[in-house]
């Protein structure tokens, strides 16, 4: 589907998966084409993204550039496939390049270390087992490929008529890049700003120290950016980004005063606070299958440690536990 002059929305399924569909974007230019996001690997995915480019008379080699907002699976996964069949340049953050060793290649070290993080953060021992594993399956979906450019932010993309300016958006990932075309006014906004269900953004043993500060922070930066059209990798196609980026913004400060609302009588692992919030998956903890409720606890610990970088709680280990309480108030 053609959803910009030059630019073609394909639709790459993410089988199994609630979010349905990774919107890849094509841009034609005159010696070859630039992609953005190429879907998992799957072979229903591989096989539908051929068949989109069949029917707009292309091939793989047609692809010249792939360019990757973050190395997720349904963003990232196909990489490989499309490096066998294809001479493709890619196009990647130097801070997912950075991810990638540990979790797609020595993931077991990872895995081992997440357990001990989760104990950390409050998980009983004999619960820990299952979320150390939550995230194997993703590993099914990944072929790896390494970027033949790095990405540092900045970088002026030429292709065909479109200028695309790299906007580096850590926060959901720690190397999650935008696309910006500001004569047409066009916003690639990979998984940063979705119009109707906010991404993921955890502290976990391969975000920086404060992510959802840095996620705040990068989608200020878009605020005032002149954008008429936003094209995400996920649901639809919309306008209004200054209105969606203050809803999403208000989202995570009524989340912050839920989690504290639950540290009024005594400090607390993320654990246990993760598991009195609301869920919007299936809102009460105990139905959460294992992938989610770690999710929920390292979204939970994002929360906590952006409030902790403002002075509002506070966290002390004990134990081999560590709890999170109400900051005290000093001062006159
Ligand atoms: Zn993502
Ligand atoms: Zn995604």
């Amino acid at each position: 589907m053609e959803v910009f002059p030059g630019v073609h929305q394909l639709k790459v399924p993410i089988d199994q998966n609630a979010l349905g569909y990774l919107n890849s974007y094509l841009i034609q230019g005159d010696k070859g084409c630039l992609l953005v996001d190429t879907g998992w690997n799957s072979r229903g995915a591989f096989q539908s993204l051929k068949e989109q480019l069949d029917g707009l008379g292309l091939t793989l080699r047609d692809i010249a550039r792939v360019v990757i907002t973050h190395v997720h699976p349904d963003h990232y996964g196909l990489a490989g496939l499309i490096k066998q069949a294809s001479p493709t340049r890619f196009a990647f953050h130097l801070w997912e390049k950075a991810l990638i060793e540990e979790r797609y290649i020595e993931f077991a070290q990872l895995q081992n270390k997440m357990g001990k993080f989760l104990c950390r953060h409050g998980v009983p021992r004999q619960q820990a087992g299952p979320l150390e594993i939550a995230s194997m399956p993703a590993l099914d979906f990944v072929t790896v490929a390494w970027p033949d450019e790095v990405l540092y932010g900045g970088e002026i993309i030429s292709i065909g008529d479109f200028q695309l300016e790299v906007l580096w958006t850590p926060g959901h990932s720690p190397g999650h890049v935008c696309l910006y075309e500001p004569s047409k006014k066009l916003l690639f906004s990979g998984d940063h700003v979705l119009p109707g269900i906010t991404p993921n953004v955890s502290y976990n043993l391969q975000s920086g120290s404060n992510p959802l500060g840095d996620f705040i922070n990068s989608l200020n930066q878009l605020r005032r950016l002149p954008v008429d059209l936003v094209l995400p990798a996920h649901e639809h196609i919309f306008e209004g980004l200054e209105d969606r980026i203050q809803q999403i913004v208000g989202h995570h400060e009524d989340r912050k005063g839920e989690i504290l609302s639950t540290l009024s009588e005594e400090p607390l692992s993320a654990f246990l606070i993760a598991r009195q919030l609301s869920w919007h998956i299936r809102d009460d903890w105990d139905h959460l299958d294992a992938y989610h409720q770690r999710s929920a606890m390292t979204e939970t610990l994002a929360h906590l440690e952006m409030m902790r970088m403002e002075g509002r709680v506070e966290r002390h280990s004990r134990d081999g536990v560590i709890r999170y309480e109400l900051a005290t108030l000093t001062g006159s």
